[in-house]
Protein backbone atom coordinates (compact mmCIF):
# COMPACT_ATOMS: atom_id res chain seq x y z
CA UNK A 1 0.00 0.00 0.00
CA UNK A 2 1.17 3.47 -1.13
CA UNK A 3 1.45 5.37 2.76
CA UNK A 4 2.41 8.48 0.87
CA UNK A 5 0.93 11.53 2.74
CA UNK A 6 -1.28 13.20 0.40
CA UNK A 7 0.06 16.76 -1.57
CA UNK A 8 3.52 15.21 -1.55
CA UNK A 9 5.00 14.78 -5.32
CA UNK A 10 5.85 11.06 -6.23
CA UNK A 11 9.24 9.50 -4.64
CA UNK A 12 9.18 11.88 -1.79
CA UNK A 13 8.52 10.24 1.62
CA UNK A 14 7.04 13.34 3.82
CA UNK A 15 10.19 13.14 6.07
CA UNK A 16 11.08 16.07 7.84
CA UNK A 17 14.18 17.91 6.32
CA UNK A 18 15.31 19.74 9.46
CA UNK A 19 17.00 23.39 8.88
CA UNK A 20 14.93 23.30 5.61
CA UNK A 21 11.72 23.36 7.58
CA UNK A 22 12.45 25.59 10.24
CA UNK A 23 13.80 28.50 7.49
CA UNK A 24 10.86 27.82 5.09
CA UNK A 25 8.47 28.36 8.18
CA UNK A 26 10.32 31.69 8.79
CA UNK A 27 10.37 32.60 5.47
CA UNK A 28 6.59 32.05 5.39
CA UNK A 29 6.25 33.79 8.84
CA UNK A 30 8.07 36.70 6.99
CA UNK A 31 5.80 36.63 3.90
CA UNK A 32 3.11 36.43 6.13
CA UNK A 33 3.45 39.64 7.93
CA UNK A 34 4.26 41.13 5.18
CA UNK A 35 1.24 40.96 3.72
CA UNK A 36 -0.45 41.55 6.75
CA UNK A 37 1.01 45.38 6.35
CA UNK A 38 0.21 45.71 2.82
CA UNK A 39 -3.00 44.27 2.44
CA UNK A 40 -5.58 46.75 4.13
CA UNK A 41 -8.03 45.40 6.80
CA UNK A 42 -11.75 45.03 5.64
CA UNK A 43 -14.22 48.34 6.35
CA UNK A 44 -16.13 47.42 9.42
CA UNK A 45 -19.22 47.63 7.49
CA UNK A 46 -18.76 44.68 5.39
CA UNK A 47 -20.31 41.09 6.42
CA UNK A 48 -18.39 38.61 7.49
CA UNK A 49 -17.42 35.96 4.24
CA UNK A 50 -19.45 33.59 5.70
CA UNK A 51 -22.58 35.64 5.23
CA UNK A 52 -21.28 37.14 1.90
CA UNK A 53 -20.41 33.70 0.68
CA UNK A 54 -24.06 32.26 1.52
CA UNK A 55 -25.42 35.32 -0.19
CA UNK A 56 -23.45 35.37 -3.23
CA UNK A 57 -24.67 31.58 -3.84
CA UNK A 58 -28.20 31.83 -3.36
CA UNK A 59 -28.61 35.15 -5.71
CA UNK A 60 -31.75 37.38 -5.02
CA UNK A 61 -33.84 36.18 -7.83
CA UNK A 62 -33.73 32.97 -5.90
CA UNK A 63 -35.40 34.52 -2.35
CA UNK A 64 -39.12 34.48 -2.88
CA UNK A 65 -41.29 36.04 0.23
CA UNK A 66 -44.58 34.44 0.57
CA UNK A 67 -45.74 36.88 3.20
CA UNK A 68 -48.58 39.22 2.48
CA UNK A 69 -47.89 43.17 4.00
CA UNK A 70 -49.97 43.96 6.75
CA UNK A 71 -52.38 46.93 6.20
CA UNK A 72 -55.85 48.35 7.00
CA UNK A 73 -57.14 45.84 3.53
CA UNK A 74 -55.37 42.40 5.01
CA UNK A 75 -57.52 39.76 5.02
CA UNK A 76 -58.49 38.09 8.69
CA UNK A 77 -60.82 35.29 9.56
CA UNK A 78 -64.69 37.12 9.34
CA UNK A 79 -65.09 36.88 13.36
CA UNK A 80 -61.58 38.40 14.34
CA UNK A 81 -59.91 41.35 15.44
CA UNK A 82 -58.39 42.93 11.89
CA UNK A 83 -55.00 44.16 11.61
CA UNK A 84 -54.71 47.83 12.98
CA UNK A 85 -52.06 50.43 13.46
CA UNK A 86 -51.65 53.81 15.30
CA UNK A 87 -49.18 56.13 15.39
CA UNK A 88 -47.86 57.16 18.09
CA UNK A 89 -45.22 59.94 17.50
CA UNK A 90 -44.13 60.97 13.75
CA UNK A 91 -42.25 63.73 13.04
CA UNK A 92 -39.56 66.22 14.35
CA UNK A 93 -38.61 65.46 18.20
CA UNK A 94 -37.86 68.84 20.54
CA UNK A 95 -34.29 67.59 19.94
CA UNK A 96 -34.50 68.35 16.33
CA UNK A 97 -34.54 64.66 15.35
CA UNK A 98 -36.91 62.65 13.05
CA UNK A 99 -38.61 59.91 14.74
CA UNK A 100 -41.10 57.45 14.34
CA UNK A 101 -43.34 54.80 16.25
CA UNK A 102 -46.40 52.66 15.73
CA UNK A 103 -48.35 50.52 17.59
CA UNK A 104 -50.34 47.42 16.04
CA UNK A 105 -53.33 45.61 17.42
CA UNK A 106 -54.61 41.97 15.70
CA UNK A 107 -55.74 38.94 15.89
CA UNK A 108 -53.13 36.08 16.01
CA UNK A 109 -54.65 34.75 12.96
CA UNK A 110 -54.92 36.78 9.59
CA UNK A 111 -52.93 37.73 6.76
CA UNK A 112 -50.25 35.18 6.03
CA UNK A 113 -49.29 33.81 9.93
CA UNK A 114 -48.95 30.48 11.79
CA UNK A 115 -51.62 28.69 13.24
CA UNK A 116 -49.27 26.78 16.51
CA UNK A 117 -50.47 23.31 17.54
CA UNK A 118 -52.25 24.66 20.49
CA UNK A 119 -54.55 26.31 17.86
CA UNK A 120 -56.72 23.19 18.15
CA UNK A 121 -55.32 20.87 20.78
CA UNK A 122 -55.01 21.72 24.50
CA UNK A 123 -51.44 20.00 25.00
CA UNK A 124 -50.10 21.25 20.93
CA UNK A 125 -47.02 23.29 20.96
CA UNK A 126 -47.56 27.10 21.12
CA UNK A 127 -46.25 29.46 18.70
CA UNK A 128 -42.89 29.76 20.95
CA UNK A 129 -42.27 26.24 21.63
CA UNK A 130 -41.99 25.24 17.97
CA UNK A 131 -38.29 24.11 17.27
CA UNK A 132 -36.64 26.52 15.31
CA UNK A 133 -35.58 23.46 13.28
CA UNK A 134 -38.85 22.69 12.14
CA UNK A 135 -38.80 26.34 10.41
CA UNK A 136 -36.64 25.62 8.06
CA UNK A 137 -37.97 22.91 5.67
CA UNK A 138 -38.21 21.25 2.17
CA UNK A 139 -42.06 22.70 0.30
CA UNK A 140 -43.60 20.17 -1.35
CA UNK A 141 -46.43 22.19 -3.27
CA UNK A 142 -49.27 20.13 -4.51
CA UNK A 143 -50.83 21.84 -7.41
CA UNK A 144 -54.42 21.25 -7.09
CA UNK A 145 -55.82 24.10 -8.86
CA UNK A 146 -57.70 22.76 -11.93
CA UNK A 147 -59.95 20.92 -9.70
CA UNK A 148 -60.40 23.80 -7.25
CA UNK A 149 -61.30 25.96 -10.15
CA UNK A 150 -64.16 23.42 -11.15
CA UNK A 151 -65.37 23.20 -7.39
CA UNK A 152 -64.59 26.23 -4.69
CA UNK A 153 -65.57 23.91 -1.84
CA UNK A 154 -63.09 21.56 -2.94
CA UNK A 155 -61.28 19.41 -0.13
CA UNK A 156 -58.01 17.91 -1.60
CA UNK A 157 -57.58 14.11 -1.10
CA UNK A 158 -55.07 11.49 -0.14
CA UNK A 159 -55.56 10.64 -3.67
CA UNK A 160 -54.17 14.35 -4.60
CA UNK A 161 -51.22 13.70 -2.04
CA UNK A 162 -50.95 10.46 -3.58
CA UNK A 163 -50.89 11.46 -7.46
CA UNK A 164 -47.98 14.56 -6.43
CA UNK A 165 -45.65 12.04 -4.88
CA UNK A 166 -45.97 9.22 -8.06
CA UNK A 167 -44.92 12.33 -9.99
CA UNK A 168 -42.39 14.42 -7.98
CA UNK A 169 -41.25 11.10 -5.34
CA UNK A 170 -42.67 10.86 -1.31
CA UNK A 171 -42.91 14.14 0.41
CA UNK A 172 -39.77 14.29 2.77
CA UNK A 173 -40.05 13.83 6.41
CA UNK A 174 -39.53 17.39 8.04
CA UNK A 175 -41.36 19.14 4.84
CA UNK A 176 -44.23 21.62 4.38
CA UNK A 177 -46.74 20.33 2.51
CA UNK A 178 -48.84 23.28 0.80
CA UNK A 179 -51.81 22.94 -0.72
CA UNK A 180 -51.52 25.07 -4.28
CA UNK A 181 -55.33 26.04 -5.09
CA UNK A 182 -54.65 29.47 -7.27
CA UNK A 183 -56.83 31.28 -4.50
CA UNK A 184 -53.92 33.43 -4.32
CA UNK A 185 -54.72 35.43 -7.93
CA UNK A 186 -57.70 36.51 -5.72
CA UNK A 187 -56.44 38.17 -2.68
CA UNK A 188 -56.99 40.98 -1.21
CA UNK A 189 -60.54 41.16 -2.87
CA UNK A 190 -62.37 39.68 0.52
CA UNK A 191 -65.03 38.14 -1.36
CA UNK A 192 -63.88 36.40 -4.12
CA UNK A 193 -61.05 34.91 -1.79
CA UNK A 194 -63.34 34.40 1.15
CA UNK A 195 -66.24 33.76 -0.48
CA UNK A 196 -67.89 35.92 1.07
CA UNK A 197 -67.35 39.59 2.70
CA UNK A 198 -70.30 39.97 5.25
CA UNK A 199 -68.36 41.52 8.31
CA UNK A 200 -68.88 39.64 11.45
CA UNK A 201 -70.38 36.62 9.74
CA UNK A 202 -68.23 33.24 8.73
CA UNK A 203 -70.97 31.15 7.95
CA UNK A 204 -71.09 31.24 4.41
CA UNK A 205 -67.55 30.80 3.33
CA UNK A 206 -66.13 29.23 0.15
CA UNK A 207 -62.82 28.45 -0.48
CA UNK A 208 -60.79 24.74 -1.15
CA UNK A 209 -58.79 23.20 1.65
CA UNK A 210 -57.04 19.61 2.79
CA UNK A 211 -59.57 16.92 3.88
CA UNK A 212 -59.24 16.00 7.07
CA UNK A 213 -58.03 12.35 5.63
CA UNK A 214 -54.87 14.25 3.42
CA UNK A 215 -54.14 16.11 6.76
CA UNK A 216 -53.92 13.33 9.19
CA UNK A 217 -52.49 11.49 6.26
CA UNK A 218 -49.10 13.95 5.56
CA UNK A 219 -48.97 14.61 9.19
CA UNK A 220 -49.12 10.31 10.26
CA UNK A 221 -47.81 8.67 7.58
CA UNK A 222 -45.03 11.45 5.80
CA UNK A 223 -44.36 13.14 9.11
CA UNK A 224 -44.19 16.28 7.63
CA UNK A 225 -43.26 19.64 10.03
CA UNK A 226 -46.68 22.12 8.67
CA UNK A 227 -49.16 22.21 6.14
CA UNK A 228 -49.64 25.44 4.42
CA UNK A 229 -52.39 26.98 1.77
CA UNK A 230 -52.80 29.56 -0.18
CA UNK A 231 -56.09 30.37 1.28
CA UNK A 232 -58.06 31.60 4.55
CA UNK A 233 -57.78 28.37 5.95
CA UNK A 234 -56.39 24.35 5.96
CA UNK A 235 -59.79 23.36 5.95
CA UNK A 236 -61.91 24.80 3.32
CA UNK A 237 -64.70 27.27 3.88
CA UNK A 238 -67.23 25.55 4.15
CA UNK A 239 -65.99 23.27 7.02
CA UNK A 240 -67.62 23.52 10.72
CA UNK A 241 -65.41 21.36 12.75
CA UNK A 242 -62.21 22.43 11.16
CA UNK A 243 -61.20 18.57 11.08
CA UNK A 244 -58.06 19.66 9.32
CA UNK A 245 -56.65 21.42 11.57
CA UNK A 246 -57.91 19.07 14.41
CA UNK A 247 -55.65 16.56 12.63
CA UNK A 248 -52.41 18.43 11.99
CA UNK A 249 -52.66 19.59 15.59
CA UNK A 250 -52.81 16.69 17.21
CA UNK A 251 -49.81 15.26 15.56
CA UNK A 252 -48.11 18.75 16.36
CA UNK A 253 -47.99 19.79 13.14
CA UNK A 254 -48.14 23.64 12.15
CA UNK A 255 -50.10 25.41 9.66
CA UNK A 256 -49.10 28.08 7.15
CA UNK A 257 -52.43 29.89 5.98
CA UNK A 258 -52.74 33.36 3.15
CA UNK A 259 -49.15 32.08 1.55
CA UNK A 260 -48.72 34.39 -0.91
CA UNK A 261 -46.80 33.94 -4.21
CA UNK A 262 -47.16 30.21 -4.34
CA UNK A 263 -47.35 30.22 -8.10
CA UNK A 264 -43.22 31.31 -8.10
CA UNK A 265 -42.69 27.61 -5.93
CA UNK A 266 -41.28 24.79 -8.30
CA UNK A 267 -43.24 21.21 -7.12
CA UNK A 268 -40.11 20.56 -5.03
CA UNK A 269 -37.13 21.80 -4.36
CA UNK A 270 -37.80 25.06 -2.73
CA UNK A 271 -36.47 25.25 1.04
CA UNK A 272 -39.18 27.56 3.68
CA UNK A 273 -38.08 29.17 6.19
CA UNK A 274 -40.53 30.08 8.61
CA UNK A 275 -40.35 33.43 10.62
CA UNK A 276 -43.56 33.72 13.12
CA UNK A 277 -43.92 35.94 15.46
CA UNK A 278 -42.56 34.41 18.65
CA UNK A 279 -45.31 34.59 20.85
CA UNK A 280 -45.22 33.07 24.28
CA UNK A 281 -48.11 30.63 24.64
CA UNK A 282 -49.53 31.92 21.31
CA UNK A 283 -51.81 30.28 19.44
CA UNK A 284 -50.43 31.33 16.18
CA UNK A 285 -49.04 34.69 14.71
CA UNK A 286 -48.00 37.04 12.25
CA UNK A 287 -45.34 35.57 9.83
CA UNK A 288 -42.81 36.24 7.28
CA UNK A 289 -41.76 33.31 5.50
CA UNK A 290 -39.58 33.17 2.84
CA UNK A 291 -38.56 30.37 0.01
CA UNK A 292 -35.16 29.89 -1.39
CA UNK A 293 -35.81 28.30 -4.97
CA UNK A 294 -33.44 25.39 -6.26
ZN1 LIG B 1 -54.89 30.43 11.63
Amino acid sequence: MDRRPPLLPPGRTGRPHGRVSSWSAILLLAAGSLAACVVPPPPPSSPAPGAAEILAAIGPDRIVDLSYAFDQRTIYWPTAQPFRLTSDFHGRTAGGFFYASNSLCASEHGGTHLDAPSHFAEAGLAADQIPPGSLIAPAAVIDVRAACAADPDRAATVEDVRAYEAEHGPIPQGAVAILFTGWGARWPDRKSYLGDDTPGDASRLHFPGFSAEAAAFLAKERHVAGLGIDTASIDRGMSRDFQAHQAAAAANVYNLENLASVDRLPPKGATLIVLPMKIAGGTGGPARVIAILP
